[in-house]
């Protein structure tokens, strides 16, 4: 990028303009997967939609490589680009909560957690994920899974509206009545189709307590838990959700200490109702617990509790797949196939669909994966780079290994970093529609780091 080129940006926008060296400029492209360490030519940090038109028109006059930043959570870090222009979102906080509406506008640079605080103020919530340093922009574009999503939906099932500037430099409203296709794609199709500036979500009554906890078990008996977990999210009402985990315990005052650093299942448990006890006793007093601890706490403190053990600025690698059901043989293949669980803050788990989640027809959103009662997850986490290796390859294996007991399906937003070749299964039988609404909107690909849906299908 040129002098000229920059100071026609920097009259063009608010916020700032950085180039390699500026102050702010490392801040700005860093993302929470620190095995990308990527240079952007030029970072926009945009203040309102007229900045981020200002940039896509910079970038698609100028041919610059094109890349957007929410929330940075990326787990296959397609989020910053080497080269190129970033639209660096992370300055757009608006919220704007409506509480006799039940609706909020929220700007694409809030993270989950600054939603949540704002919205429970008036004792409201929409579904958001379960590490509240997540941005809503990149999670919602993909789906949006959470605590809330059996009860409330996905967080694409509560979109109202999107606003979107466009390959060519508009903005544009999509919703239900306008540009209906572009919304259809947006609820799901991830980043392909334009950057949104804000979203408007319906919202519910949640909280300011709900039933939350975990019921942690010796790994011997993980077969046993998990066979019990299958059992009662098969019969549990919409309020609940439960994730399944195999994890290290963590030498925290929480567990005995004879048990730090000892591998364990456990049941993380979550009730939209503070008092909803009597459907989660089927899961506790069972056998001989490590730790259980089960009672009703706020909501937002649920969306916390993982957020120090999956820090930003280490290394991660993400592998999913979506389980038709938990067949004991797979149950199995899930507790051995974990072997020594390498690396300091990898996690595995096994998470519950159903709900509200399934009562949405496949091709009513471009989430098609409506109807898999459960999904596995390998989250690998460490922190020296020469554990790569070790690390990335155990976590190929393993997810290998659970490869007969998928449905073929996989939620877009859990891919890895060298997955290209899943983003077809990830939209299934929506990926054709998906690539005729990129051919409308976007049909030169500008925007193509992401899970990239090619114009051409
Ligand atoms: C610790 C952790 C916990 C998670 N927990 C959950 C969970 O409970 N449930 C769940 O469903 N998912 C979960 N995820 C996955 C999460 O939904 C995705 O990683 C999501 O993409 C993160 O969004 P982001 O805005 O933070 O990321 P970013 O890296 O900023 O963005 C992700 C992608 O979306 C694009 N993008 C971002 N903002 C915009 C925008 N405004 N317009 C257009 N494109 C945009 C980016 O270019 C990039 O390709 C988790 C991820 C992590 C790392």
């Amino acid at each position: 990028m040129t002098d000229i080129d920059r100071r026609t940006l920097d009259t063009a926008v608010r916020g700032a303009v950085l180039l390699p060296g500026d102050p702010g400029y490392d801040e700005a492209r860093a993302v929470w997967n620190a095995r990308f360490d990527r240079r952007p030519d030029v970072i926009v940090q945009c203040r309102q939609a007229g900045d981020v038109q200002a940039a896509v028109n910079a970038a698609r006059e100028q041919g610059l490589r094109l890349s957007v930043k929410g929330g940075g959570h990326a787990y296959a870090a397609n989020t910053v680009g080497d080269g190129g222009l970033l639209i660096d979102l992370s300055s757009m906080k608006g919220i704007v909560v409506d509480p006799e509406s039940r609706r909020a506008r929220v700007e694409a640079g809030v993270r989950w957690g600054e939603l949540d605080e704002v919205t429970q103020k008036d004792g409201l919530a929409t579904p958001g994920g379960t590490v509240s340093t997540v941005g809503v922009a990149g999670f919602t574009l993909g789906g949006g899974n959470g605590y809330l999503s059996r009860r409330h939906g996905m967080a694409i099932d509560n979109l109202q509206s999107a606003d979107v500037v466009t390959a060519a430099g508009r903005l544009v409203r999509a919703s239900a009545d306008e540009h209906p296709e572009l919304f259809w794609a947006l609820r799901g199709g991830g980043g392909n189709f334009g950057v949104v500036t804000s979203f408007e979500f319906g919202l519910h009554e949640v909280g300011p307590q709900v039933l939350a906890g975990q019921i942690v078990h010796r790994l011997e008996d993980a077969g046993k838990m998990l066979r019990l977990y299958r059992d009662v999210m098969a019969k549990a009402p919409d309020e609940v959700q439960c994730y399944a985990f195999i994890l290290r315990v963590p030498p925290i005052p929480e567990f005995p200490e004879e048990f730090h650093g000892q591998l364990a299942v456990d049941l993380v448990v979550f009730h939209v109702n503070p008092e909803g006890e009597d459907d989660l006793r089927p899961l506790l007093g069972v056998g001989d617990p490590i730790l259980e601890f089960v009672q009703p706490q706020p909501f937002t403190a649920v969306q916390q509790a993982f957020d120090a053990g999956l820090p930003a600025g280490q290394r991660y690698e993400s592998r999913s797949h979506d389980l038709p059901g938990l067949s004991d043989e797979a149950i199995e293949t899930f507790v051995s196939g974990v072997g020594a669980l390498p690396g300091a803050f990898t996690l595995v788990y096994i998470g519950a669909g159903g709900g509200a989640i399934g009562r949405v027809d496949p091709s009513a959103t471009a989430f098609p994966h409506r109807t898999a009662p459960f999904s596995f997850h390998i989250m690998a986490g460490w922190a020296d780079p020469d554990q790569d290796d070790e690390v990335t390859s155990w976590a190929r294996a393993f997810h290998e290994l659970m490869t007969p007991f998928s449905t073929g399906g996989v939620y877009v937003n859990l891919l890895g970093t060298d997955e290209r070749d899943r983003v077809r299964a990830a939209y299934g039988d929506n990926f054709e529609r998906l690539a005729a609404v990129k051919q409308k909107w976007d049909p030169d690909n500008l925007f193509r780091m992401n899970h990239n849906i090619p114009p051409e299908g």
